[in-house]
């Protein structure tokens, strides 16, 4: 199958191209990317040799530029990973945010609508479905509550795509997952941020009590589940994708500083993020019912695999922090999950 994959220089789509390829080298994935901060051609580096890879620097905002892409390649189904994905810059650059993940989204859609692919597998996020009192679950009919610029961004972007779907017989299916941490996350989301912290002997910064809760889905294991739908997805569909555990922040950072070896006293409460979402929790019925997925890493195990990629890969961490000026926190704000 001829795969177009956007944002696949980032973390999660980095990881679905390299498995792609791992299990099928002859196959043509081309990857297109902007480059931005939290793209590097470094996280392709292991297939970028395999006969089946390709790769084009293109910003999926840019109309010609994506038309040219799926005339030139006529892709047979499109990942779309491709987006500003963090929430604290949402907050201090919404129109960043809003260009690339609604614009943008728009505007390789309308591409997608000339060329005709088989399946546009659009990615998206829980956040989508705002905060929900314990033990609530979204399934894939509830109502979209976004309270950030950024998962507002994705809920539009998630609409619009259905729209094309709806409107122009544009074979769209929507995933959204739960928070993914693993290797190559860039260091300014909760889980890199707080191993490289760690790592470094300097306080990790937890936004207010540290008790909101998200569910941790590996990295490898979103991408067997976006595998198992570009297999299975149906036009017109949205599939959640739940992580292996929920857990509040707090316990999150208690287990990386455990992990690295470091004491508890490296915990600092800052002031917490606006409009923080307390709690995120996904329905997985839909997915597992329709292709038998679940997760296959434990939290704990997925945690200490990524925090030995980290220890393994500082200068991996120093190249991504100075390219934002080095250093994944900004000026002694902090982060939380998402
Ligand atoms: P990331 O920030 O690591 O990677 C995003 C990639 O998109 C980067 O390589 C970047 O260069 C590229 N990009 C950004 N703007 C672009 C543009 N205008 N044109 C072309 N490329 C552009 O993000 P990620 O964590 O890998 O997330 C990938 C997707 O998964 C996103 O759509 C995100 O919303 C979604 N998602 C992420 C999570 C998570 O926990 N990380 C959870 C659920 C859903």
């Amino acid at each position: 199958m001829k795969l177009l994959v956007t944002g696949g220089a980032g973390f999660i789509g980095s990881a679905f191209v390299r498995r792609r390829l791992a299990s099928a080298p002859d196959q043509a994935v081309l990857t297109i990317d902007a480059l931005t901060y939290a793209g590097s051609l470094d996280n392709l580096a292991p297939v970028a040799q395999m006969p089946g890879f390709g790769f084009e620097q293109a910003d999926i905002r840019d109309a010609a530029a994506m038309r040219r892409v799926f005339r030139r390649f006529r892709p047979e189904a499109v990942v779309h990973f491709a987006a500003e994905s963090h929430v604290d810059r949402s907050i201090r650059e919404p129109g960043n945010v809003i260009a690339t993940n609604i614009q943008g989204t728009a505007t390789l859609l309308e591409a997608a609508r000339e060329a005709r692919p088989r399946l546009f597998l659009h990615v998206s996020t829980d956040e989508v479905y705002g905060s929900l009192e314990s033990p609530r679950e979204a399934d894939e009919g509830s109502p979209l509550r976004p309270s950030s610029p950024y998962s507002a961004s994705k809920a539009g972007s998630d609409l619009i795509a259905l729209a094309y779907g709806a409107t122009y017989s544009l074979p769209v299916a929507v995933t959204r997952s739960a928070n993914n941490y693993g290797p190559r996350q860039f260091p300014e989301k909760l889980i890199p941020l707080m191993i490289a912290k760690a790592l470094e002997d300097r306080p990790l910064p937890v936004y207010g009590d540290g008790r909101q809760v998200r569910d941790w889905l590996y990295v490898d294991d979103h991408c067997r589940a976006v595998e198992a739908l570009l297999a299975s997805a149906e036009a017109g569909q949205v599939y959640n994708i739940p992580g292996a555990g929920a857990l509040s922040n707090l316990e999150v950072v208690r287990r990386v500083l455990r992990l690295c070896g470091k004491p508890e006293s490296l915990i600092e409460h800052v002031r917490d993020r606006p409009a923080h979402d307390r709690r995120y929790a996904l329905s997985g019925a839909k997915l597992a019912r329709e292709t038998g997925w679940a997760p296959a890493v434990d939290f704990d195990d997925g945690l200490r695999r990524t925090v030995a990629w980290y220890r393994r890969n500082p200068r991996w961490v120093a190249r991504a922090l100075a390219a934002v000026g080095g250093d994944g926190a900004g000026s002694g704000s902090a982060r939380g999950a998402g």
